[in-house]
């Protein structure tokens, strides 16, 4: 949920006439690759007439895709993420997912030097743009289980040995004082941000109607037996915290039944206002959605969370003393 909050101007349009959409070879994102265009002025959502091209009907002069661009405002996804770009010049291709900041407009190149660069004119635009990079990047953190450890500048690429001799991002960013070091760590900080605030029993929310099923016979593990009746009815869940934590009971994480609902009116009514484990519940809310980007695949959105935040050390405290306390933590993933 969290997750793409902070991406609200992501415009998804892949480019189907280029030939590495049309390859079609999927990847398993290991890690990102962050670019800069080298092309002063041109904006992320121009780049799709300019690279929506064939390389072999020559409308195009190489052979380039890649998953997205930024710039100050906004992200185009060209690609989905799990598509094997041509963005790295290498081996890179094979694992990363890979995104081009778009670079200002008013200076220009010589070679790979930018001349005419003036840094206090185009600081707000850098802000910008660093900003939208960083937010992409803890969005496919955490859509792909990695940590800011995982993000490269095509540069460095090359030092590793699996990318072609380019110079971005490393030319740039420390014209105003940042550099993929400084990067990493904006993306750890808004990574540990993000994983707090998405870190919740979002299973069963506020609002959600739920039933008790059949083979529930008490509230929780220990807990008062629960009478016929109230299976007869659904309910809304009106609290799943008190006190600010989570309510355990029985070593099962509990959600309040604060109002009864009619099966068939739906009407609302005094409810009977008892903590329940959400494992005796079903969620008649939850609305299962389709990851868009990899066609076809089902991947579901509830995932156990063991694994998602195990890399990253604030959430797996929060982890820790949730599992410690019986509960069986989930994160909704977008
Ligand atoms: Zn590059």
């Amino acid at each position: 949920m969290g997750v793409t909050t902070n991406l609200k101007q992501l415009t998804r349009r892949y480019m189907k006439n280029n030939d590495c959409y049309k390859a079609g070879r999927k990847i398993k994102p290991k890690g990102i690759m962050v670019h800069s265009t080298a092309t002063p002025g041109v904006m992320a959502a121009s780049w799709f007439s300019r690279w929506n091209r064939s390389y072999k009907k020559g409308e195009i002069n190489r052979q380039v895709c890649i998953h997205a661009f930024l710039d100050d405002k906004e992200v185009w996804q060209y690609l989905p993420w799990d598509h094997r770009g041509w963005h790295a010049g290498g081996a890179a291709n094979n694992t990363h997912i890979g995104f081009e900041i778009c670079e200002p407009a008013g200076f220009s190149y010589s070679g790979a030097t930018m001349v005419g660069y003036d840094v206090q004119k185009h600081e707000e635009y850098f802000r910008k743009a660093w900003k939208n990079a960083v937010e992409l990047c803890v969005m496919l953190c955490l859509k792909y289980d990695l940590t800011e450890k995982d993000i490269i500048g095509h540069s460095e690429g090359h030092q590793k040995g699996i990318a072609s001799n380019h110079a971005d991002v490393g030319h740039w960013l420390p014209k105003h004082g940042e550099s993929m070091d400084t990067f990493r760590l904006a993306v750890k900080e808004a990574l540990q941000k993000e994983g707090g605030d998405n870190l919740q029993p979002v299973a069963i929310k506020v609002g959600d109607v739920v039933k008790i099923k059949e083979s529930t016979s008490r509230y929780y593990p220990g807990g008062p037996r629960i009478p016929n009746w109230v299976k007869d009815t659904y309910h809304k869940v009106t609290q799943i915290k008190s006190g600010g934590n989570l309510v355990i009971r029985g070593g099962k994480s509990c959600v309040l039944l604060g109002k009864k609902v009619d099966k068939n009116s739906k009407e609302e009514s005094k409810g009977i206002m008892t903590w329940a484990d959400i494992d005796g519940l079903t969620n008649l809310s939850a609305r299962p959605k389709e990851d868009k980007a990899s066609k076809g695949s089902g991947k579901k959105l509830y995932r156990v969370q063991a694994g998602a935040f195990s890399k990253k050390e604030n959430a797996d405290k929060l982890l820790k003393r949730l599992k410690s306390a019986g509960f069986d933590a989930y994160i909704r993933r977008d």
